[in-house]
């Protein structure tokens, strides 16, 4: 206990916690001392003195003084086992995001299997081949065991709130959703989530960048590129044999995404859906526009009213089909 005392003081010392708790202190004298205003006391003259070396406080207007645990004890109103616990869940180092990323991916990945209404979800969107579900990492997260899985594994709940992976409530942010982890580099950076219940939100991402096109390493040195909206548009023209195909994942391009385009002459495809208020359309004449301003060859694809890509194969279109609507595709 005593060892594993100073071993969390030594990580965390009591200035730092301070600081993290929005805390400002002026340096008096030479001595290491700071003092601010008493975070235990409501006060308007700066009575809490830190002396940085001895790593501890004392408050001349209430009192009270001692070591980090000391302080964690009265402003938390916790015990001393208690204000450990606190502390040592504090003092776990700042998480890579990537590396958290990664093991939720993993974790909706191993779920998928177990849980028929997903499977049968991406039958529906046209989500045959095994190989591909593997290689594109699609997880389900049936909701409500995520947090569970990752404190387990020593992330704090705050830790995974942070990452938008739970919510306010500690709730899993992903409930009945088929998962999709998008790279940059090699390195989960997001996850997409669509709902299998019609009673939510359709998509959802975690806070923070999307990233880049997706996949965008296995196509940039093509020539020729099709763009697509959404992740199903892109599984689905991955499997007709469309192997160049990239996805926005939405229809406003990030400044990355952008600039992943342009970075050689190439002809993109733009495959946006065909709906109702035109919105897709509306988009992708814009990003022509943009793109060709750059020197990029822009064609737009027309697929069928009402329409986008993962839509048209489910409802019986060809690869033949869509070739055809390739060459055709207006500049
Ligand atoms: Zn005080």
């Amino acid at each position: 206990m005593g060892e594993d005392l100073e071993k969390l003081k030594q990580c965390l010392p009591l200035l730092d916690y301070l600081r993290r708790q929005n805390w400002t202190a002026r340096p008096v004298g030479r001595g290491g001392e700071v003092v601010g205003l008493c975070p235990l006391h409501r006060e308007t003259r700066p009575s809490f003195y830190v002396n940085t070396r001895k790593d501890l406080f004392y408050c001349h207007g209430c009192g009270q003084g001692g070591d980090l645990i000391r302080f964690v004890e009265l402003s938390q109103h916790l015990s001393f086992h208690q204000s450990l616990a606190y502390l040592e869940r504090q003092s776990v180092p700042p998480a890579d995001p990537a590396a958290v990323l990664e093991r939720a991916a993993a974790f909706y990945q191993q779920q998928l299997d177990g849980y028929p209404e997903a499977r049968r979800y991406l039958q529906q969107r046209g989500l045959r081949d095994p190989a591909l579900i593997q290689e594109l990492r699609i997880g389900y997260a049936p909701g409500g065991s995520l947090r569970r899985y990752l404190t387990a594994q020593g992330y704090s709940c705050d830790l995974l709130q942070h990452f938008g992976l739970v919510d306010r409530q500690g709730c899993d942010a992903f409930y009945r959703r088929v998962v999709f982890p998008c790279h940059q580099n090699g390195r989960v950076v997001n996850l997409y989530g669509r709902s299998i219940v019609t009673s939510a939100p359709p998509h959802r991402f975690l806070p923070g960048s999307k990233g880049g096109l997706y996949t965008w390493e296995q196509v940039r040195r093509s020539p020729e590129v099709i763009l697509v909206e959404g992740l199903f548009d892109y599984a689905v023209l991955w499997q007709a044999g469309f192997h160049h195909v990239t996805c926005a994942l939405g229809i406003h391009l990030n400044a990355c995404q952008f600039q992943q385009l342009c970075d050689r002459p190439r002809t993109v495809y733009l495959t946006f859906d065909v709906d109702a208020n035109s919105s897709g359309q509306q988009a992708a004449q814009e990003l022509a526009e943009r793109l060709r301003a750059q020197g990029i060859a822009a064609r737009r694809v027309l697929l069928p009213q009402g329409h986008d890509p993962n839509s048209f194969f489910v409802q019986g279109g060809d690869a033949g089909q869509f070739q055809s609507l390739l060459e055709a595709a207006q500049p």
